[in-house]
């Protein structure tokens, strides 16, 4: 279980869910990162879709660590438009759950001078309304450290 966290309202926009994403969002709402992995074929895949990209088959849900490894990433240090100005510079990167799927979010937490490829970092959520929250990325707090261990 992840640590929830309400948002302040910023401005920032929200996701709306659909009838695919819905359970996803309402997932991390409890503080719980899901993916999609398929009982066919046994791909495991990021962002909700209604079918595995693989097979077609119809994928369940499964219950990440909520831990990954920052895969790629970059700093944002110029950007006219708020809300997003006021956060300059901020950290959006690429993340490889150990479970596999590649997940896009801010790394946060830390400064953005010191973010790393290869780096350990834990999932948490930031809540923005009653059912929907928004997963985010810090340094793994701890002796998690170590992928899929
Ligand atoms: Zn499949």
């Amino acid at each position: 279980m992840s640590e929830v966290i309400d948002a302040v309202e910023d401005g920032r926009p929200v996701p709306v869910p659909d009838h695919v994403s819905a359970p996803y969002f309402s997932a991390c709402a409890r503080g719980e990162l899901w993916i999609q992995r398929c009982p066919d074929c046994g791909y495991r895949q990021h962002y909700p879709r209604p079918l595995c990209v693989e097979c077609g088959a119809e994928p369940e849900w499964e219950t990440t660590r909520g831990l990954g490894t920052v895969h790629t990433f970059t700093v944002v240090r110029q950007m006219g438009v708020e809300p997003f100005r006021s956060r300059l510079p901020y950290v959006v990167a690429m993340i490889e759950l150990d479970e596999g799927p590649l997940m896009m979010g801010d790394v946060t937490d830390i400064d953005v001078d010191e973010v790393r490829i290869g780096q350990r970092v834990e999932v948490y959520m930031l809540r923005t309304g009653k059912d929907v929250a928004v997963p985010h990325w810090r340094p793994v707090r701890g002796d998690a450290r170590g992928g899929g261990a």
